[in-house]
């Protein structure tokens, strides 16, 4: 019997119209755990590192988390994965809600695509009877929409229904896949998806899962939900207001924009408003967010209500977490978050990512003042803020005129329109677009995530250290006081020591090491999360969260009966982190990639941070490229990698 996990993987084929239920070998869960990690190993093993992300042999892979659907709070998390459009690298985007659990409950811990179906199709998962459905109905269809028809078509109210909009069919590169309360934003995941023909994926499970050591699991979490309501009753002080709590950023129950809105850049992220957040502003916001939120909801087993069901009188309602109130609003200079609410309507039912799309369009328009792309190019399009975003989102999306060329994101959009477009290109990494930040002093643990992070999106990276010091030692010795997650006391040490200003700040404080310890510690948290399906907002984004590196194993082990403690969980997540890397290796990825946004910080320091960077690589157990060397794989029995990277001359002979 299979504990934690189901065993098997639903595969289908949808060239030929093939369905096939296929046992797993358990051998990969204790190497790699589940999410992620396998998802990862399946990308690896069955992909010529040169195809094209549209091309028919990428998978295209819903996997859960091997925690996903046992009762651990807030593992819910489907980790989809495929090569991205954008970044040309492996792609992975986690989706939140309640499809995972359901997939798992149906009987399947991964759902893999291949090929591509000559018509618009969905397929319909109910336990052990899958169909592939004809879908030509919902062409067009809004994300939000097509999850509610495709429920009443199957007379399934209770169905999990993952789906794309406009966006997606029409290959976006920020398309993303919506799904009831959470949505797979990231890195164009909803292009590959319409690329293949699928525009929804609906499951229905009521299978049992199996627990290795069920009483042991349930005290386990027990425990772990007792230290969220002691954390809901106890924020942590000292730290800005989204940062007290746990969760992904409370942003549908904060009204305090005064941060984001001052900190975060305008525009194509280049303009602060230092002063924006008055005392009237806070009112009207406040007024705003309370008048369209109708009820605060959570992803499946988790009491945390990070989303919010947003209905507005005339649009259909939809759910809204995390920045995207502010994202459209921000970009498009709009002094009315009611602008927010509502685009954002348009944008979810199109089905595009919240983080990356007002960038696209405010780029556009920086583009046109400064007379690279000229009025011919927005004929037909209002003059002011509002409508200009309205216009052009509905171009991007339906890819007419411009809209075409900017659906491929800023990266590719520049490199199209050329006469110096590159040079407003300056917010991404990778070739995606990054948060819209622009802040003075560079921060080194910073500079290391934004640069060597194979997820790519900031906030998905940090988390667990404080973003900043604390500015007196009585707060310091208060936060470290109870920090029982704190996995060494190193870490205790450079909260202490950690000031604004002096020969103890940013950007030679912490130390070069002491960065890359912390950034490995963060690193290590998201990569178990996203192998667990843990939301991170109970793990690795916040501060005192309750899974830490001390009960993970205890929580593995309790599920799966599988033998783990601190260090074999360590031993998995550099596995995972290690094959990743490969993988984006073996697609081109090296040093000259890794650099941050080249505005995000005022204030630069070159030597500094090459020296980050080689430190960082040293630490990881890389050459200067950022490649992973042969001792290093073999040691994590990733020989067959080494050997491959080898054969491909990646890996130069004598390397180590
Ligand atoms: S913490 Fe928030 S985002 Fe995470 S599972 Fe719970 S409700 Fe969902």
């Amino acid at each position: 019997m299979r504990y934690g996990e189901t065993g098997f993987n639903l595969e289908i084929d949808l060239s030929r119209g093939n369905i096939e239920r296929v046992e797993t070998d358990p051998k990969l869960t204790e190497l790699h755990l589940g999410g992620l990690g396998t998802n990862a190993k399946i990308l690896w093993d069955r992909v010529a590192p040169e195809a094209d992300p549209f091309s028919p042999d990428i998978p295209l892979m819903f996997g859960t988390g091997l925690l996903c659907g046992t009762p651990a709070p807030g593992a819910n998390r489907t980790i989809v994965t495929a090569y991205s459009p954008q970044t040309l690298l492996m792609g992975y985007s986690m989706m939140g809600g309640f499809w995972a659990p359901e997939l798992k409950h149906a009987g399947y811990d991964k759902v893999i695509f291949r090929g591509k179906s000559p018509k618009l199709v969905y397929i319909w998962i109910h336990n052990d009877k899958v169909e592939i459905r004809d879908a030509s109905h919902l062409k067009g269809k809004g994300a939000v929409e097509t999850q509610e028809l495709i429920r009443q078509e199957l007379k399934e109210p209770n169905a999990q229904v993952a789906a794309i909009g406009l966006a997606g069919e029409n290959r976006v590169y920020t398309a993303s896949i919506e799904q009831g309360r959470s949505s797979s934003s990231r890195l164009g995941m909803g292009a590959v998806m319409g690329d293949k023909g699928i525009k929804a994926i609906a499951v229905r499970g009521t299978k049992d899962i199996n627990l290795a050591r069920p009483a042991e699991f349930i005290e386990l979490c027990n425990d772990a939900l007792k230290y969220i309501k002691f954390r809901n009753e106890n924020p942590v002080p000292n730290v800005m207001t989204i940062l007290q709590g746990l969760g992904s950023p409370q942003e549908m129950f904060h009204v305090d924009e005064k941060w984001h809105t001052e900190n975060f850049s305008w525009g194509n992220a280049r303009t602060r408003r230092k002063d924006f957040w008055t005392k009237e502003v806070e009112l009207r916001w406040k007024e705003v967010q309370e008048s369209v939120r109708t009820r605060l909801i959570s992803c499946y087993n988790c009491p945390m209500k990070c989303g919010a069901i947003i209905s507005i009188p005339g649009l259909s309602a939809y759910m809204m977490k995390c920045f995207t109130k502010l994202t459209y609003t921000m970009a498009a200079f709009v002094d009315d978050l009611d602008f927010g609410f509502k685009i954002a309507q348009r944008a979810t039912e199109y089905g595009v990512d919240g983080f990356s799309t007002p960038q696209i369009m405010a780029f556009a328009f920086e583009l046109k003042e400064a007379g690279i792309l000229t009025d011919a190019d927005f004929a037909g399009c209002p003059s002011d803020n509002e409508g200009k975003f309205y216009w052009l989102l509905d171009r991007i999306v339906r890819r007419e005129g411009i809209g075409d060329i900017l659906a491929d994101g800023i990266h590719w959009a520049a490199q199209k329109i050329g006469k110096g477009a590159e040079a407003y290109a300056h917010n991404n990494i990778k070739k995606h677009e990054q948060l819209p930040l622009k802040l003075g002093m560079l921060n080194p643990v910073y500079f290391l995530m934004y640069a060597t992070g194979e997820k790519i999106n900031i906030t998905q990276i940090e988390g667990q250290f404080p973003q900043a010091p604390f500015a007196t030692m009585e707060e310091r010795e208060e936060f470290i006081s109870d920090w029982i997650q704190c996995p060494d006391d190193k870490f205790k040490q450079i909260v202490l020591d950690w000031e604004f200003r002096g020969e103890r700040s940013n950007p030679y404080y912490p130390t070069v090491d002491m960065s890359v310890d912390i950034v490995d510690w963060q690193e290590k948290m998201h990569y178990i999360d996203d192998a667990l399906g843990v939301c991170a907002g109970l793990s690795s984004f916040p501060l005192k969260p309750p899974y830490h590196m001390h009960n993970y194993p205890k929580f593995i082990s309790a599920a799966t009966g599988i033998d783990m403690d601190e260090d074999g969980l360590t031993q998995v997540y550099n596995r995972n982190r290690n094959l990743l890397r490969a993988i984006n290796v073996r697609r081109g990825l090296r040093r000259a990639d890794e650099v941050p946004p080249e505005d995000h910080w005022k204030k630069r320091f070159p030597e500094l941070e090459e020296k980050l960077l080689d430190a960082y690589y040293k630490f990881k157990g890389w050459d200067n490229q950022g490649i992973p060397t042969k001792e290093t794989l073999q040691k994590l029995d990733l020989a067959y990698v080494a050997e491959d990277l080898e054969q491909r001359g990646i890996i130069k002979n004598g390397q180590d």
